[in-house]
């Protein structure tokens, strides 16, 4: 399936098919009379064809209409929320997150822990960022509210886990510094343009 059919999301009235319940047998006798009926007029072999045609068309012809999770999977919306991801600045490959806590002030769920200190160059440091996964209710909010664009929802949809503390780590969401050239810009909540990734070559922020 591809994307665009996938955000198709046209169920227009023109699909739908009006049934007809002015026949609908309003007592136990006259729904026993409609099952002999509809027994008797062989229904039930009318519902197998199409089953078998429907099975045969998946066998064969490759025309199945269900995917076959885990080995496929569907595609996302690029605005949809899943497992957050921190982002990197593309030139010196620092972390962007400047530990302003927006993201942890605004956060509904209070799932957002942050704590920062001064470094040497008396900046803020990130000490400690965790999200609390059994927590979050996805919203968004700490995406659409940081500065930096540091931290975005990604498209990893999964979040079972064995162990709850998993993903929740600073260091989990952080882009791989051997993959910073993979990074993609957000195109939703915060994000500067939709074709940005085009345009963007720097970190599009000043400094
Ligand atoms: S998505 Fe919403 S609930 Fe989850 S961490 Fe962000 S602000 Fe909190
Ligand atoms: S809002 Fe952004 S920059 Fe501020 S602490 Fe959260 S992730 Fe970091």
């Amino acid at each position: 399936m591809s994307l665009e059919q996938f955000k198709n999301r046209n169920v227009g009235v023109q699909h739908y098919r009006m049934l007809d319940l002015s026949h609908t047998p309003q007592t136990g006798w006259g729904q026993f009379k409609q099952v002999v009926r509809r027994t008797l007029s062989l229904e039930l072999f009318v519902g197998l064809k199409v089953t078998l045609r429907e099975m045969t068309k998946a066998l064969f012809f490759g025309k199945m209409h269900t995917t076959k999770y885990p080995f496929e999977k569907l595609p996302v919306g690029p605005r949809y929320r899943a497992i957050h991801e921190m982002k990197r600045l593309l030139e010196s490959g620092h972390y962007r997150c400047i530990g302003c806590g927006l993201c942890e002030k605004i956060c509904p769920a209070d799932a957002i822990r942050i704590e920062t200190a001064y470094g040497e160059d008396q900046r803020k440091q990130v000490q400690e960022y965790t999200i609390n996964f059994g927590r979050c209710i996805f919203c968004g909010y700490c995406a659409e509210v940081c500065p930096e664009l540091a931290i975005v929802h990604g498209g990893r949809y999964e979040t079972a886990s064995e162990q709850r503390a998993s993903f929740s780590l600073f260091d989990d969401m952080l882009t791989p510094i051997d993959r910073l050239k993979e990074q993609k810009e957000f195109p939703g909540y915060g994000s500067v343009s939709p074709d940005a990734d085009k345009r963007i070559h720097k970190t599009p922020l000043a400094y």
